[in-house]
């Protein structure tokens, strides 16, 4: 019997992933929940998932002898079944990043349930946590309306975070160049949040942060500031912007939840710049 045509190299534009994807297919056909979920993501690109691509992606994974013993590929599979062009969240990663930003984006969201339960009346047992509202939003617990208003937020960005896109600029021609993200205008419907070469380099907490920051200025809208009170790149705390502008600046709301998640943090490392003399920009 010939070797079957699978088509790998229209369908998966990362070399590496397509070479992988042949050895499987041709070998036993088993692949991998990741790269499955590589194979798909890897056909999102500037034109969405072509009905071809959707048909040789359904080929591959009805050939795949290892897919029905495997409830997550099963899973998977039935998703992009259901609704192919919900894969366009994440655009342009190649697969080693984009496992990175798959579950950056769900620990972000957990993290912003996280914040908002921690503002939450009955959790004012701790001295800290007052220490920390105080020093990112310039307002002590006992300013409920205050409060609500930033775990109302909080609580936008949980929800909104595993609905929102994300496009990997990896030549920096998208986006500033000492950016990590950011949040075009344009994407706003979509939630969609640029992500640079340099995120990749910064450690998870300040990720998680950076994915918060972006959501805030969505939820923002057109400004003519972004940042309010102005930028708190480092992380040193107290941040001391009044209240009226801390709450749409999203450095606050960043600081808060890196704080919040570790503690010990290790404020004065401006990343957007180190990360550009890392990557030998
Ligand atoms: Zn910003």
């Amino acid at each position: 019997m010939p070797p079957k045509k699978f088509f790998l190299e229209t369908l998966v534009k990362d070399k590496g992933i397509a070479s992988a994807l042949k050895r499987a297919l041709a070998d036993d056909a088993r692949l991998s929940y990741e790269e499955v979920l590589a194979m798909i993501y890897s056909a999102c690109d500037d034109n969405g998932i072509s009905p071809d691509e959707i048909r040789e992606i359904n080929a591959v994974l009805d050939n795949s002898k290892s897919i029905r013993n495997n409830s997550r590929i099963m899973e998977l599979k039935r998703q992009f079944r259901n609704n192919p062009q919900q894969f366009m969240k994440y655009r342009d990663f190649p697969d080693e990043k984009l496992f990175t930003i798959i579950q950056d984006v769900q620990k972000a969201a957990r993290l912003s349930q996280k914040c908002m339960n921690s503002l939450t009346m009955s959790y004012w047992s701790k001295p800290e946590r007052e220490r920390l509202l105080k020093a990112t939003f310039n307002v002590l617990p006992n300013g409920r309306d205050s409060v609500n208003e930033i775990q109302w937020r909080f609580n936008r960005c949980w929800k909104v975070l595993n609905g929102a896109s994300f496009q990997y600029d990896s030549q920096g021609t998208i986006m500033a160049k000492d950016h990590v993200a950011a949040a075009p205008h344009a994407g706003r419907a979509k939630k969609l949040v640029y992500i640079s070469a340099n995120y990749f380099l910064a450690p998870e907490v300040y990720r998680l942060g950076a994915l918060i920051h972006e959501m805030i200025h969505h939820f923002n809208g057109v400004r003519s500031d972004a940042h309010p009170g102005g930028l708190r790149t480092d992380g040193r705390l107290p941040l001391n912007i009044p209240y009226r502008q801390a709450k749409y600046n999203p450095y606050c709301y960043q600081w808060y939840a890196v704080y919040l998640e570790q503690p010990n943090y290790t404020p004065g490392i401006n990343f957007e710049n180190e990360l550009i003399i890392k990557a030998g920009k």
